[in-house]
């Protein structure tokens, strides 16, 4: 089932999400549902926060449902490294229309659990390393906002609320 996407200034976002200990019926439905939304956004990437739920769950796909083996599913990731750096435009589903460039590491190899709760570790270099440094901010209540100066990050939260202030951030 698609979603509605949460948006920048919805508390869901700015929370840290609680870290999955039992994987039952409602987790699966909710990765499917994640699937589904990220795939008719379309985006490469979406973190459970963005549909609302507080959970450490994202989902990739950098070939947004071009190509097989490019769908990845962890649950309660960490970055256990990475290495070197890339500079590229940046956007969010949360942010619709806003984009900016920031710096992410160029590859990180990130350590969880899969569907199964088995352990699974996953390395992406760089649109996917982007995809899940993007992603894990969300899971820490973080936005690519977050990385800009303080005057490109004040410039576009301005923005931002001047549209929710006029009814138009939906
Ligand atoms: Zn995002």
């Amino acid at each position: 089932m698609i979603r509605p996407i949460v948006l920048w200034g919805s508390e869901v976002l700015e929370q840290s999400s609680e870290r999955v200990t039992n994987i039952t019926d409602s987790e699966l439905k909710l990765v499917q549902d994640m699937i589904e939304t990220m795939y008719k956004a379309p985006g490469v990437g979406l973190a459970a926060p963005q549909i609302g739920v507080s959970k450490r769950i994202m989902v990739t796909d950098t070939s947004s449902g071009e190509k097989k083996d490019y769908l990845f599913t962890i649950l309660n990731p960490e970055i256990v490294a990475a290495e070197g750096e890339q500079y590229e435009e940046e956007g969010c589903l949360s942010i619709p229309g806003f984009s900016a460039p920031v710096i992410r590491p160029k590859k990180v190899v990130l350590r969880g659990i899969d569907l199964n709760g088995k352990e699974i570790v996953l390395e992406g270099a760089d649109l996917l390393a982007r995809a899940f440094c993007h992603e894990m901010d969300h899971l820490d209540g973080k936005f690519f906002l977050d990385h800009l100066s303080f005057i490109k990050r004040d410039m576009i939260e301005r923005r931002i609320k001047k549209l929710i202030r006029q009814g138009k951030w939906e």
